[in-house]
């Protein structure tokens, strides 16, 4: 991990979003923390849930973001 250049962009590691709650909002990648967000309505990026199994697979992730509590998942019923 290279803390001072950031994380080479690389491609979404699935075809399309998965069924989660983030799926509308923006997806983007962000370089310091070498990971893909999707932006919620209030501006805040929150770790994609699908790009979190990804790198959870290969031993890689970090969940830490400045959150607003908008990437936990709403209740269904
Ligand atoms: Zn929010």
């Amino acid at each position: 991990m290279d803390d001072g250049a950031g994380a080479i962009r690389r491609d979404f590691p699935f075809p399309e979003a998965g069924d989660h709650h983030m799926r509308e909002w923006p997806l983007v990648w962000h370089p310091a923390r070498g990971h893909f967000e999707r932006t919620c309505p209030h501006g805040v990026g929150h770790p994609d849930p699908d790009d979190v199994l990804y790198l959870q697979s290969v031993g890689g992730v970090s969940g830490a973001h400045p959150c607003d509590g908008c990437c936990i998942a709403p209740l269904r019923d």
